[in-house]
């Protein structure tokens, strides 16, 4: 009798040990599912953010766009110098106009890194002289602002500085150029300048403090001493107010007074170091995040040699082709390794054709040493007028009467049908023009 209701009470005791670990198994998976379904929900709403804000931008980019065609303009454009500002360096050879829409209706915003292509009737010229100069300043729907270095000898920048004044009109043509800070995403970037081609980087800098002040940004400046850096102070100004800026000025000829300014640190403090020398991919490496190379974005502006060893530097650090932006002013262009020079399909230059010049009567055989048809031209005493040697300014745009041709590059410059730019093209076929 004993036993039998000890046997009842441990089957009670065990099914009520088997209905508590049911119940609490049960309970368990509950939880679970609710926090699944919470982590689920909170990355529904995350997703949905995500989508939202993508959404808005596709939009504000979609009106942006819209906006710039419709008030951009074709051909030439009447503007007027409001404001002429000298001296924006020590040195004293650097100065900016303001140009106002003559016709008073409001600008297109144009994209920071953009220029405006003047055609101007210089003084003693009798043709027509085409020079681009880029917008310096952030877009502004009343104003344009191009900065110009005086060059010794300089036909256009002398007739800027000397020239020029307040209420004089010139003709330009819409901003163009696709060397140009995207506004759309805000990964971090390093702008990198050489002497006079800050101005590009003057126009990213100042509008990434206006419209995205948080963005991480490394302005690397070179001049040859102190004195010619323009908008020093300016910059410095940027970097105080926007908390992810560094700058970093480094002077390459320095003199007494740069040697003693050397100083300030990047990681601490104003976030503005001050050294000799050049910039360079060992001081890149250096100074950037180690990260960098997968994930900023680089621009570069300088002269020619400058850019070449940063392009170069990059590309050996493992950047890749899309993050590396770079504009030369003229008259040479960046030299990229052999090896990614571009070459292959359809669009491989023709080997063995000639090129004739029909104007002055000429027909030679295409000698890819050239590199371009300006070049060849050139090299034949064909006298074909040119600018910036990097398809962007529309000077060398030639009528091609026979035959087809290939660009080297991606053209900034819209060429009319029927003609080409022959600073960047090469023969695909035997070919005829009109020079
Ligand atoms: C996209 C782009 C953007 C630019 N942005 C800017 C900018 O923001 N600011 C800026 O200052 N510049 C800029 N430039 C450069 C600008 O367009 C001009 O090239 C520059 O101002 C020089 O033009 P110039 O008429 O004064 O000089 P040029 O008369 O063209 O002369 C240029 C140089 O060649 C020398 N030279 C000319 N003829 C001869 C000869 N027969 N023999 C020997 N030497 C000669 C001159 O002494 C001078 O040093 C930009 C260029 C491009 C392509």
């Amino acid at each position: 009798m004993a036993i039998g209701a000890l046997t009842t009470d441990v089957a009670q005791a065990a099914g009520l040990l088997l209905v508590g670990v049911v119940f609490v198994r049960g309970l368990v998976s509950c939880i679970d599912a609710w926090r699944r379904m919470r982590s689920n929900q909170e990355a529904t709403v995350l997703e949905l953010e995500r989508l939202r804000a993508s959404v808005a931008r596709e939009a504000l980019s979609f009106w942006k766009r819209k906006e710039q065609t419709e008030l951009s303009w074709n051909g030439l454009r009447k503007f007027q110098v409001k404001e002429v500002v000298a001296n924006e360096n020590e040195d004293g050879d650097v100065t900016s106009f303001h140009l106002v829409p003559h016709d008073e209706r409001p600008l297109p915003l144009f994209r920071p890194g953009q220029f405006l292509t003047f055609v101007l009737r210089v003084p003693g010229e009798t043709r027509r002289v085409i020079r681009c100069y880029s917008l310096s300043d952030a877009p502004r729907r009343d104003r344009y602002r191009v900065t110009i270095k005086r060059v010794p000898k300089g036909l256009v920048s002398g007739f800027f500085h000397t020239q020029l004044r307040a209420g004089d009109i010139v003709d330009a043509r819409a901003p163009a150029g696709n060397f140009c800070l995207d506004m759309e995403e805000e990964f971090p970037v390093v702008l990198i300048a050489g002497g006079v081609g800050v101005t590009p980087m003057l126009s990213m800098f100042n509008t990434v403090a206006a419209e995205q002040p948080d963005r991480e940004v490394w302005f690397l400046y070179a001049a040859h001493t102190g004195t010619a850096f323009i908008h020093r102070e300016h910059i410095e100004s940027l970097v105080a107010t926007c908390p992810n800026a560094h700058a970093l000025f480094v002077a390459g000829s320095p003199t007494a007074a740069d040697e003693a300014a050397v100083g300030g640190s990047l990681d601490s403090g104003t976030r503005i170091r001050v050294g000799t020398g050049r910039l360079t991919g060992d001081l890149l490496k250096e100074i950037l995040p180690s990260t960098a190379a997968r994930t900023h974005a680089f621009y570069t502006c300088g002269p020619p040699p400058m850019m070449t060893a940063i392009v170069q530097a990059l590309e050996a650090w493992g950047v890749s082709d899309d993050r590396i932006h770079y504009e030369a002013f003229g008259p040479a262009s960046i030299r990229k390794k052999p090896a990614e020079a571009k070459a292959g399909g359809s669009d491989e230059p023709a080997v063995g054709v000639e090129v004739s010049f029909s104007k002055s009567d000429k027909t030679v055989p295409w000698d890819a040493d050239a590199e371009t048809l300006l070049a060849l031209a050139q090299a034949n005493g064909i006298a074909i007028e040119c600018n910036c040697l990097a398809g962007n300014c529309g000077t060398c745009e030639t009528a091609v009467r026979d035959g087809e041709f290939t660009y080297v590059k991606d053209p900034s410059y819209d060429a009319a049908p029927g003609t080409c730019l022959t600073c960047i093209a090469v023969p695909k076929t035997k070919l005829t023009l009109d020079a």
